[in-house]
């Protein structure tokens, strides 16, 4: 498994590729766009030319994230049209790239429930696979189950990929954190092996694109969305050691997503220490 992190695109998409390296990290994640707002993302064709010149040499698996705002089961149809609209951009612009998925939050019901939003969901996930041109996959991620969270269970991530007529364009990912929030407890060897057969089970281990590697400052069950550097949180050292070690994450790359030691993100240390577990599992 490949371990990388999320870094900053400030100064232009080319800055991605090198900053990555910096910290040693061997897959990656970014913005193209200020995550709490709509304003679209604007990638001059020489930056995204230098981007994919970078990318290539290095050999990095690429990941885009979208903006934050983005709820495809809200009740207002001003949010779903920019939402639809901000996920189309952002797969027109992962296919300009080259990488490999655009991974997005589904969004919140608010208390509509799960079963009311569902169709509606998959409705506009639809219309933008339609948009989407053939390459870059659309990865739904899991949440942490707060606010009416869509997509927090296993369960229901399987339902949107079967109402999607399992299409092949879609993919998931899995964020360590918001599993552990949720009470998958991915720190014990039995609860590990439990949650990734229900992930079988529900989705289907193949659609495991990406994990995000979160410790996490809550408790098993605490249903909220708090990162915590790698071995400082509720999952700690061994439960990394634990999630490294399950046949399911073998070829699947970490993307970390912590607050780093300094606050200031993901950082060559937190690299470092997956890197040690994986080194101590034997693991390539
Ligand atoms: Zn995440
Ligand atoms: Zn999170």
């Amino acid at each position: 498994m490949r371990i990388g992190a999320h870094v900053r695109s400030a100064g232009g998409v080319k800055e991605v590729v090198p900053r990555a390296l910096e910290l040693g990290a061997e897959a990656v994640q970014f913005f193209i766009s200020a995550p709490q707002q709509w304003r679209p993302p604007v990638i001059t064709e020489e930056d995204a030319a230098a981007f994919r010149r970078a990318r290539e040499e290095a050999g990095l698996p690429c990941f885009l994230h979208g903006v934050y705002l983005v709820n495809l089961a809200s009740s207002e149809q001003a949010l779903l049209g920019r939402s639809v609209g901000s996920l189309k951009q952002y797969l027109k612009w992962g296919t300009a790239l080259g990488v490999e998925g655009v991974i997005f939050h589904v969004g919140s019901h608010k208390g509509q429930g799960f079963e009311a939003v569902a169709p509606q969901v998959c409705r506009l996930v639809r219309e933008v696979l339609e948009y989407a041109p053939d390459g870059c996959k659309l990865i739904m991620e899991n949440n942490a189950g707060q606010g009416g969270g869509v997509g927090s269970t296993f369960a229901e991530l399987g339902a949107l990929i079967r109402g999607l007529d399992n299409d092949p364009r879609v993919g998931i990912c899995l964020d360590t954190c918001h599993a552990f929030a949720m009470g998958y407890d991915l720190a014990s060897r039995e609860g590990c092996e439990r949650a990734m057969e229900e992930f079988d089970r529900y989705i289907g281990l193949d659609r495991l694109l990406v994990v995000h590697a979160n410790d996490s400052k809550v408790p098993l069950g605490g249903v909220r969305d708090r990162h915590e550097n790698i071995g400082d949180g509720y999952i700690g050292y061994e439960g990394f050691r634990t999630i490294l070690a399950h046949p399911a994450f073998r070829n699947v790359p970490f993307i970390l997503e912590v607050p780093g030691i300094d606050g200031e993100g993901p950082d060559a240390e937190n690299v470092a220490r997956l890197k040690r577990i994986r080194e101590e599992l034997g693991l390539a």
